[in-house]
């Protein structure tokens, strides 16, 4: 069975790209409908809970910052019709199963570096992903930066 729907988890970097290409052209060669999903994350407690901070602007701010990108993004890829653009706030883990979950989708598409060793320690969204996903998960092999 060809994928029906792909969900691409997107991260808002110049890394979305080839992430972006290798979706468009598989949708593209099994006529599967495209989605994708931006997550922002909840602000880290940078001051420790401690210190009595109000971060629900900066949180209001990172927020705005997202969704400007996401519309520029959205501008990149027409492939992708517009309603078809998710951006939610949570864990990128949760909420890009909670969303392929929700629309139906039979293939995620992360972005992975292919991190090993102590950088895997430190977290990989694709690897994470992976984990309970609902549903296929292909990881585009990204270049290292380094
Ligand atoms: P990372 O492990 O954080 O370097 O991210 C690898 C891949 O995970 C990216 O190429 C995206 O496909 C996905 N990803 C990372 N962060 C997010 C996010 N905030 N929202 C959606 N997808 C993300």
């Amino acid at each position: 069975m060809p994928y029906q729907h792909i969900l691409v988890a997107v991260d808002l970097t110049d890394e979305c790209d080839p992430v972006m290409k290798r979706a468009v052209a598989l949708a593209a060669s099994t006529q599967a409908k495209l989605s994708t999903v931006h997550v922002v994350e909840p602000m880290a407690m940078a001051f420790g809970g401690d210190v009595p901070m109000d971060l629900s602007m900066l949180q209001q701010q990172q927020f705005d910052q997202a969704k400007e990108r996401m519309h520029q993004f959205t501008l990149s890829y027409p492939q992708v019709s517009v309603s078809e653009n998710h951006l939610v706030y949570g864990q990128p883990r949760q909420e890009i199963h909670r969303l392929a979950n929700e629309q139906g989708c039979d293939l995620i598409i992360v972005g992975s570096h292919g991190r090993h060793g102590l950088a895997l320690l430190l977290g990989s969204t694709a690897n994470d992903v992976l984990h309970g996903a609902p549903c296929d998960v292909l990881a585009v092999r990204l270049q290292k930066t380094e």
